[in-house]
């Protein structure tokens, strides 16, 4: 493959953007090497410019659900952008997004848009702290909430991946506040509440772990947590950027049945476009400015363009069967995945949650702990990374992160990826 013209590019871009990136993950570090520069995106494939092409694994991080340049998300942004780009004055579509979202996750009662994932998670944690008066946050190692301040304490995602996940310029005295636990583990749980529950505001979670890799929940944890907040007066915080409309129409929350009493969203229901919100309980989101004291504002935030895109793809998702058809073939990329991986003598596991999957260089036969998810080798992973680009299949650089299907990853596409692999774990096996 050549890389002329993306090595021009990232030669450029490392002059003036730092690492030469606009979003660490993209830079290849932990990987090796260097980004290739996309020049366009269509169905489950994205092209770069010097005209290679990639079936994409990463789909934004998330948004593309439904592949890439899908033609109702663009005729609806096409349809918004004759109206104008921003109004910073109120618009339907804001009002159908609330109404949408508000049918698609019951536990949300209402909801405010942001720009971004990180706005969301930022903006729920204030308003935990603003409802109940308490101040400690309680996060998972290994989950990524955004880069606030209060969240870049043992994260995930770039921080995990770059080795700071407690990156300098966070006080301490705000880090202090921040109490992490092992995700997973019920006793740990149940002993912080029991030594720190009074003055804990809220607990946020990705209820699936998909900056970690990808780590599901086991039997029952999510219940545990959500009663252990209960009894303690914290509020359960579902960081649904990644799970939302993903791994269950209703999100993560509606797949294991636990109703948290905020939740945060991301990527899907912006189609693309820079979009966050949060939500819940009537009573809590009633805090928020103007309708209560809780600060919380954005100058573009229900944007006429990315709600038409959101929209369009929650008009997409919500098809019947979408969700059924997006597990089937994350489970035909997996188990295809796991055996090429057996022929070749590499030791290999996957996990699966609806359209998300986490790759493991490990003999363990699964894992759900960010102990585990860190012990895996990392250099196999990276191996396989640059033997799968090289065949024209993209999977997230980094071993800790989740990788995504979407519904334009037809038969040949996951043909073709498991041809890739088949080669590509004879090359890690012969390292
Ligand atoms: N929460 C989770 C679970 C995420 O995966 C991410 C981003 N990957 C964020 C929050 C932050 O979202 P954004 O990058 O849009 O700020």
């Amino acid at each position: 493959m050549n890389h002329d013209r993306s090595h021009d590019l990232f030669s450029r871009a490392q002059a003036l953007l730092p690492g030469g990136v606009n979003s660490p993950v993209r830079a290849f570090k932990s990987v090796g090497g260097e980004p290739f520069f996309v020049e366009r995106a269509d169905g489950p494939c994205l092209y770069d410019v010097d005209g290679n092409r990639y079936i994409d694994y990463v789909g934004s991080w998330g948004p593309m659900i439904v592949g890439h340049n899908h033609p109702e998300v663009r005729a609806a942004v096409e349809r918004a952008i004759g109206n104008g780009l921003s109004y910073g004055a109120p618009c339907a579509a804001e009002v159908t997004m609330a109404e949408r979202i508000t049918r698609l996750v019951p536990s949300c009662e209402m909801v405010r848009m942001v720009n971004s994932g990180t706005e969301a998670t930022l903006s729920a944690i204030r308003l935990a702290r603003g409802a109940t008066g308490r101040m400690k946050i309680v996060k998972f190692e290994g989950c990524y909430h955004g880069h606030g301040d209060s969240f870049l304490v043992k994260a995930g995602s770039g921080a995990l991946t770059f080795g700071v996940p407690t990156s300098p310029g966070v006080p301490k005295s705000l880090a202090d506040l921040t109490l992490t636990l092992p995700y997973n583990d019920f006793d740990a749980a149940t002993a912080l509440f029991e030594q720190e529950g009074g003055e804990i505001a809220g607990l946020i979670i990705e209820p699936v772990v998909g900056n970690a890799n990808c780590l599901p929940p086991r039997e029952g944890y999510l219940q545990h947590l959500r009663e252990l907040c209960t009894r303690h007066g914290a509020l359960l915080i579902f960081d649904e950027v990644m799970t939302g409309f993903r791994v269950a129409l209703g999100g993560a929350q509606a797949r294991y049945g636990v109703a948290p009493d905020l939740s945060t969203f991301g990527k899907i229901i912006g189609g693309g476009m820079p979009v966050g919100a949060y939500g819940g309980r009537r009573e809590l989101m009633s805090q928020i400015a103007p309708a209560g004291p809780i600060y919380q504002a954005g100058t573009l935030s229900g944007n006429p363009v990315a709600m038409a895109a959101g929209l369009a793809m929650l008009d997409l998702v919500s098809e019947p069967g979408f969700h059924d058809r997006l597990e089937a073939t994350t489970h035909a990329l997996c188990d295809g995945l796991e055996a090429a991986a057996r022929a070749a003598g590499v030791p290999f596991t996957t996990t699966r949650v609806g359209a998300m999957f986490g790759l493991f260089f490990t003999d363990a036969p699964t894992v759900d702990t960010y102990a585990q998810a860190v012990a895996c080798d990392t250099a196999a992973f990276n191996r396989f990374f640059h033997a799968m680009l090289e065949r024209g299949v993209f999977l997230a650089p980094s071993a800790f992160e989740a990788g995504f299907v979407s519904s334009a990853h037809d038969e040949a596409a996951i043909g073709a990826t498991l041809e890739a692999a088949r080669a590509a774990f004879l090359e890690v096996a012969d390292a």
